[in-house]
């Protein structure tokens, strides 16, 4: 379809080491178009996980068996693996179980020992609950307050707007990269900047970032990057922090236990260093060695070629859904990754994606854990179709006829 986006890759094979994507759903093919929910795992990533459970098992930093030794390396090796494909150190970036746990943690090891009445967190309309709720939890404990940058009509954050809000007794500023609803790319290195030059630290969501684009979080110039590992071709459970080192070090630990600690005595106990501090517990070995096969996927793939494919769909979709009657598309950024936000004249979101089912395509409806963001456009629901670029042109065709199909059933 678009021979840039192609760029040299045979698609087809890829999208067949996607094994499930060759399965059936109520007799029809799968049309799998909610990626930004969760994304499919390649056979890669399942085959790690599979040989380190029959062949390396065992528990990580404690045991001096070739067992123990083997499992050690290969999820430090998933580190460094994640750390290169995020263009950071190994010893900066904390393995946790996602996003939701990486701002959880900069929540309570960050913002609540500091935080105090007459301070702001400021946040933007587009946020998912998992860089709401934190800080709301947060701010109740601290007695600091929280302000709201909004939106403009195209869906992009009114940038003016939120600089207006960056006053004085703004200490933290958190935003998403990319909109899990909208699908806006924010530009998170100018709005840092802006930040950092009033002294305000700032919290980036990368979650519907680093599936989608090659990411040098070094360059961004924010103080904390979360990403989320089952976005991005890795398995459930796996996710990262990236803090600036000073951060990391002035930080108490957010869990205690095994791993994290150095010594431990009645009257007192040693940390370890960070980024094994916020470690503590036996971490989910397995899935970070998945996540360190999805990033050696993605790589060879090449991120760039990955952003151009799903551009190609994300254009497609665009214009064959707006010349369905009743359509209204909810984000239309400049920059926007492969997400679309869509509403049918006359249709509850549930019933859409229930009938589509049926179909065989498999779309999200509801609020996207993101009510704030339905409150701005005032609906309780939209339906979204998300695209990764094991998709492909034909299912776009079927996703948009099938949809055609439901809307009639509807009227
Ligand atoms: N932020 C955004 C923008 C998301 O899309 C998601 C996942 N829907 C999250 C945070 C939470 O990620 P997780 O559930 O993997 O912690």
């Amino acid at each position: 379809m678009n021979a840039a986006a192609d760029a040299g890759i045979d698609w087809a094979r890829v999208r067949a080491d996607f094994p499930l994507l060759a399965r059936e759903v109520h007799g029809k093919p799968l049309v799998y178009l909610d990626s930004a929910n969760t994304g499919q795992k390649p056979a890669s990533v399942i085959d790690a996980v599979d040989d380190f459970y029959r062949n390396h098992n065992a528990n990580v930093s404690r045991a001096v068996h070739a067992l123990g030794t083997e499992a050690t390396e290969a999820y430090e090796g998933a580190r460094r693996k994640l750390a290169r494909f995020l263009n950071v150190r190994p010893d900066e970036l904390v393995l946790c179980s996602g996003t939701t746990f990486a701002l959880n943690l900069v929540a309570y090891s960050w913002a609540l020992p500091r935080l105090q009445p007459g301070d702001a967190i400021v946040l933007t309309r587009m946020e998912h609950h998992a860089n709401i709720v934190p800080w709301q939890l947060v701010a109740q404990r601290t007695g600091a307050t929280i302000k709201v940058a909004e939106l403009t009509d195209s869906g992009e954050l009114d940038v003016d707007g939120l600089y207006a809000l960056l006053t004085p007794d703004v200490k933290l500023l958190g935003l998403t990269h990319v909109s899990n609803v909208l699908g806006t790319v924010n530009p998170v290195r100018e709005i840092c900047r802006e930040a950092r030059r009033r002294g305000i630290v700032t919290v980036v969501d990368g979650s519907q970032a680093a599936p989608h684009r090659a990411l040098d979080i070094a360059a961004l110039g924010c103080d904390f990057y979360a990403i989320t590992g089952h976005k991005m071709c890795g398995p459930t459970g796996t996710g990262a922090l990236w803090a600036r080192r000073e951060h990391l070090a002035a930080m108490p630990p957010f869990l205690g236990g095994g791993e994290m600690i150095k010594e431990v005595r009645f009257d007192g106990t040693v940390f370890n260093d960070a980024p094994h501090k916020f470690e503590a517990g036996t971490p989910n070995i397995a899935g970070f060695i998945g996540l360190g096969a999805a990033v050696d996927y993605l790589s060879a793939i090449g991120m760039d070629h990955v952003e151009a494919r799903e551009q190609a769909l994300l254009a497609h979709a665009t214009e064959a859904l707006s010349a369905v009657d009743g359509v209204r598309i909810f984000g239309r950024a400049a920059d926007k990754a492969a997400v679309i936000s869509f509403l049918v004249d006359g249709a509850h979101a549930h019933d859409l994606a229930t009938l589509l089912d049926l179909e065989g395509v498999a779309i999200r409806s509801g609020h996207h854990c993101a009510h704030p963001l339905m409150q701005h456009f005032g609906v309780p629901a939209t339906c979204r179709a998300s695209f990764a670029f094991y998709n492909t042109h034909d299912e776009v065709d079927a996703f948009v006829a099938a949809l055609a199909k439901v809307r009639r059933l509807l009227a």
